[in-house]
């Protein structure tokens, strides 16, 4: 183990991204007899490796770095642009993940934004819907949600959100996330047995209410009604399911 530590520093002092990477992991974790566990050196390795571009660093350094926004921000956005292919997904979820938990924007505007959460999020389900097992899909259909809170009435027909936010949360259930069956249901429920056009609940009609097939979220009292809804704007919601 000494000797390959040993080897690992050469490489690593050569600018060698790999052995960088390999010795801040030995720092972070001590090796007993050999290495000390040190924080700071792991971090100044992982530092060294992410400027030669190992995108692997950058995420690492990003996540691990949490507290400090501003600079998880940084590291993964370098990340962002440098990784390719499962990486890539890395950074951007991690992105995403960073400016949807964020505190309150300062008076720099820097802080928590559903919209970049948004942007971030979307390149990892627009290259793998089934991406992290569906937590990918759980965040982006979140996120959707909070943006459209922040910007718009929810129901407002043509600008409503919540098929496509449902769509992702449907998605992310299919890919394995079992957290997201509670919200689905929750979700539904809030618009079974109620036209969404006119509002009669089924309990006051004496007819079977009709469900819309595409979305399957809202319900009409009647095919009339249903008409109405899709040209007001229900047309729009319903097929906006991609993003
Ligand atoms: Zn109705
Ligand atoms: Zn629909």
């Amino acid at each position: 183990m000494k000797k390959a530590f040993e080897h690992y520093k050469l490489s690593a002092e050569q600018g060698h991204p790999p052995a960088l990477c390999y010795l801040a992991r030995l720092y972070k974790e001590g090796v007993p007899g050999v290495v000390k566990r040190s924080s700071a050196k792991a971090n100044t390795h992982l530092k060294q490796a992410a400027d030669l571009g190992d995108s692997g660093a950058m995420i690492n350094l990003a996540a691990t770095g949490r507290d400090d926004t501003k600079t998880a921000v940084k590291y993964a956005t370098l990340a962002h642009h440098y990784a390719t292919g499962k990486t890539a997904n890395n950074a951007n979820l991690l992105l995403g993940d960073i400016f949807q938990k964020a505190k309150p924007q300062d008076e720099n505007g820097f802080g928590k934004s559903n919209n970049l959460a948004m942007h971030y999020i979307g390149f990892v389900v627009k290259s793998d819907p089934t991406a992290f097992n569906g937590v990918a899909a759980s965040q982006y259909s979140r996120a959707l949600m909070e943006q459209a809170e922040d910007l718009y009435p929810m129901h407002m027909s043509g600008l409503n959100v919540i098929p496509r936010s449902i769509y992702w949360m449907r998605k992310s259930l299919a890919a394995g996330n079992l957290d997201a069956k509670g919200v689905i249901s929750r979700m539904e429920s809030m618009e079974t047995g109620k036209c969404s056009a006119c509002g009669m609940t089924e309990e006051e009609s004496d007819k079977k209410f009709l469900r819309c097939g595409r979305c399957k979220i809202y319900w009409y009292c009647s095919k009339k009604c249903q008409l109405a809804s899709w040209e007001a704007g229900h047309k729009v919601d319903c097929k906006s399911t991609f993003c």
